[in-house]
């Protein structure tokens, strides 16, 4: 079992596989940042490798991210990979969406435990101004279709002054359909930097003056930090990551690969280790290397982020290249 210097177990990893994207968000890939080379990307082999040493110190969960993790066309091919791992209990994906439909009985047949679905707003024309691309109407139908056949949570980000009046059409379709629809913070990393965020506090109360009171669910949802609460005649629970306001990082339980290869033992610093040139260098001793720099990655974690002092982040890249 990995432990951090904080008496933490780190038992799950977030996995970014390409840090291309078919949307663009302005607060996570703004227009003008150039994608890494493609020979920089771990290959789905070079991935599989890093889970695999992972797996072996003890992290049993998984989540595939990006970019867009569904642009990679090898997608459901590591899905399976990972699930096929000794000892791995769970790997999920979270997506902008807008190819899950299509992807769906690929994801589900390779043995995806659940999926989050980001997004910011129900309006065709809000979706469009915060994402770049006109696909409200895809992504909605891959929520229905996912809906039901495997765990749902649908992720928004408030933004003050562009999103605001979202909260209550996105709530509404946890009252609709069998999913959780959660409320994040921004973070002041990459972009988001340049963003004001919405406090989950008032989005609470935004959605209580509308939908009455809500009580606290206390049943596990996953994996994160979320909290969640329960309205009367909901299917599903909303929940909500207060990255900035809610100090979550004594529980935190994670690592993060970057597509690039590099490990990163929190989303609030720089500091990341490259596995790449281990990867790629003399056969050997790769898999006791690649675990030993797992291990350094785990005792490297900070107590703690930053978030409310946004001079101290010194994470500058985009969320894209990092994935969440
Ligand atoms: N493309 C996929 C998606 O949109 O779900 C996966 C990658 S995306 C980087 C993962 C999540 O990070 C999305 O829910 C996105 O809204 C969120 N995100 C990006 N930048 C953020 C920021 N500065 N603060 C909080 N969340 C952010
Ligand atoms: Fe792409 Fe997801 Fe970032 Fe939007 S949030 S630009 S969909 S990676």
């Amino acid at each position: 079992m990995l432990k951090d210097r904080f008496g933490r177990t780190i038992d799950y990893m977030r996995v970014s596989i390409t840090d291309r994207c078919n949307l663009r968000c302005a607060y996570c890939m703004p227009d003008g940042i150039a994608p890494a080379p493609a020979e920089a990307l771990l290959t789905g082999g070079e991935i599989a490798f890093v889970c695999r040493q992972a797996a072996s110190l003890g992290i049993d969960r998984f989540k595939l991210t990006g970019g867009e993790p569904l642009v990679r066309p090898d997608c459901a091919k590591l899905v399976a990979a990972l699930k096929g791992i000794g000892g791995v209990r769970q790997v999920t994906l979270t997506t902008n969406g807008v190819l899950l439909r299509a992807r769906l009985d690929e994801l589900l047949d390779a043995g995806l435990d659940a999926v989050n679905v980001s997004l910011d707003t129900t309006d065709r024309a809000q979706y469009r101004a915060i994402t770049g691309v006109d696909a409200l109407e895809a992504v909605m139908a891959s929520i229905r279709a996912a809906a039901g056949r495997l765990p749902v949570k649908i992720n928004c980000v408030a933004q003050d002054g562009v999103n605001a009046d979202a909260p209550l059409s996105l709530a509404a379709l946890a009252r609709e359909l069998p999913v959780d629809v959660r409320f994040i913070e921004m973070m002041p990393v990459g972009a988001g930097k340049r963003r004001k965020t919405v406090p989950n506090a008032d989005i609470l109360a935004t959605i209580e003056r509308a939908y009455g009171r809500t009580v606290p669910d206390d049943r596990a949802h996953g994996n994160g930090p979320a909290v969640y609460r329960r309205a009367e005649g909901f299917l599903g629970g909303i929940g909500f990551i207060s990255a900035v306001s809610g100090g979550f990082c004594r529980d935190c339980n994670r690592l993060r690969l970057m597509s690039t290869g590099e490990l990163k033992p929190c989303l609030c610093y720089a500091d990341a280790i490259p596995l790449r040139d281990i990867l790629r260098g003399a056969e050997g001793d790769r898999e006791r290397r690649v675990r030993e720099k797992i291990i350094q990655a785990v005792r490297s974690k900070p107590e703690a982020h930053c978030f409310e002092h946004p001079d101290v982040v010194t994470e500058d890249r985009e969320m894209a290249r990092i994935g969440g």
